[in-house]
């Protein structure tokens, strides 16, 4: 019998989810039954994921630089790769105010509505904006201070450090490349057969796959509000997808032909796994293992490109969530009667990019993020309501886009650094 193809099983494992939650979601106990006896295997999945995360992080990255000559190599591509991730930062966010003021989606809700949304969601608003002003009370440049750990095991305590573990692997490669060989050797070697290990268990948590998007899909329909929600946030939700669609397909298709050398329907054929975990995950964090595995095996990418552009883009590089931000400020703004400068709109870009790179890659950190951007135009966050009840389906859509951007830099950074791609696995 002929095998099926992962990536079609994890599509099947979504589709089924949509089915048996809607099904079961008909039934007084099916919620109920939803929660308590899918949902778990959904929690186990991502458990098993970001389980990996850092342990991935650090072997690839050790064994990444050790490839590398010198550090003149290091410094040339981690240049490119901010230079990169900044524009495509900035392009994202021209789309969305692009489409959003081309659009208008506040001009389509009604006073009835609004005022609807605002007394449903004022409590889930209040503890998003006191959790926005424990970050924002911290200082202009906390962001900078809280990449350096005091202390290694505090920070490989917690998956939101990513940045942290990040920067201590970064360093403990620049020293290995800069002692003698010979005792740099065992340590790259112990390194090597970790990396090859962890990636086994890579391959071993996504055999899973199919079932945990399952349940996480299930559990996802059977707690989402009611259509009539959806209905009435239509355009905006429609605003919000038009856009991620343009940059991804158009904007990005272009990217990777011109800058990377790569036949766009291509790129976005072997990246599929990943786009299909980041949806049912909601999380670039969680999915970081599958992306890696798709641009190192089925892309072909460098390892000591992979290693380095895929787990810092990860944390860092939010094009589908800067978008977003983006459209979601202004169609707030439009619905609560503020009339928004080009100044404003700067001001957008300006915060959003900021935002997105401190913003962590987990499911709902783009609207945490957002209260920051909507008082930096001097709109109240209580708007932050209107846009509640419709996140979820748009944070599946973003982290998307945001795990496609990262792919595409990393096939960018690649042929730049003067690689061609040799795919292991033909899929
Ligand atoms: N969920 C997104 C991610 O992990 C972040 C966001 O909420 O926009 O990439």
């Amino acid at each position: 019998m002929r095998k099926i193809a992962l990536h079609l099983k994890i599509l099947l494992g979504i589709l089924f989810g949509i089915i048996i939650g809607i099904v079961l979601t008909q039934f007084s106990w099916g919620t109920t039954f939803v929660i308590n006896w899918i949902k778990p295997f959904g929690t186990i999945f991502i458990n098993l994921l970001k389980l990996i995360a850092i342990p991935l992080i650090v072997t690839s990255l050790i064994t990444g630089l050790a490839n590398l000559k010198d550090i003149a190599q290091l410094s040339k591509m981690g240049s490119r790769t901010f230079v990169i991730y900044i524009s495509t930062t900035l392009l994202a966010l021209t789309v969305g105010l692009l489409v959003v003021n081309t659009v208008r989606p506040g001009n389509f809700i009604s006073t009835e509505t609004r005022n609807e949304m605002l007394a449903s969601f004022e409590g889930s608003v209040g503890e998003k904006v006191r959790e926005a002003e424990a970050v924002k009370a911290k200082g202009p440049l906390q962001p900078l201070v809280d990449i350096v750990p005091e202390n290694i095991f505090e920070a490989a305590g917690s998956n939101t450090n990513m940045l942290q573990i990040i920067l201590f692997t970064i360093l403990c490669g620049v020293s290995l490349l800069l002692i003698s060989p010979e005792k740099s050797a065992p340590v790259v070697a112990f390194f090597q057969g970790a990396n090859a290990a962890v990636l086994k268990l890579v391959d071993i948590i996504m055999k899973t796959a199919p079932i945990g998007v399952f349940a996480l899909m299930a559990s996802l329909v059977a707690e989402s509000p009611s259509a009539d929600i959806f209905l009435a946030l239509g355009m905006y939700g429609l605003s919000v997808v038009i856009g991620l669609a343009m940059l991804m397909y158009i904007a990005y298709s272009m990217i990777i032909y011109f800058m990377g050398g790569l036949n766009a329907i291509e790129f976005f054929r072997k990246i599929i796994p990943a786009k299909l975990v980041a949806f049912s995950t909601s999380s670039s964090a969680a999915t970081l293992p599958v992306t890696m595995e798709c641009v190192e095996d089925r892309l072909g990418v460098d390892k000591e490109v992979s290693s380095f552009v895929i787990p810092i883009g990860a944390t860092i590089n939010m094009d589908g969530t800067v978008l977003y931000q983006s459209v979601a400020a202004v169609f707030i703004a439009q619905v609560m009667g503020y009339e928004l400068t080009l100044a404003n709109q700067l001001t957008i870009v300006f915060t959003a990019t900021l935002a997105s790179i401190g913003a962590a890659p987990v499911p709902g950190a783009g609207i945490l993020m957002l209260v920051i951007v909507l008082e930096s135009i001097g709109v109240n966050p209580a708007g932050l309501a209107l846009i509640f009840a419709v996140d979820r389906p748009l944070d599946m859509c973003r982290t998307v886009v945001n795990v496609t951007g990262d792919a595409m830099i990393c096939v960018v950074v690649n042929k730049q650094m003067g690689h061609t791609l040799k795919p292991k696995v033909f899929a």
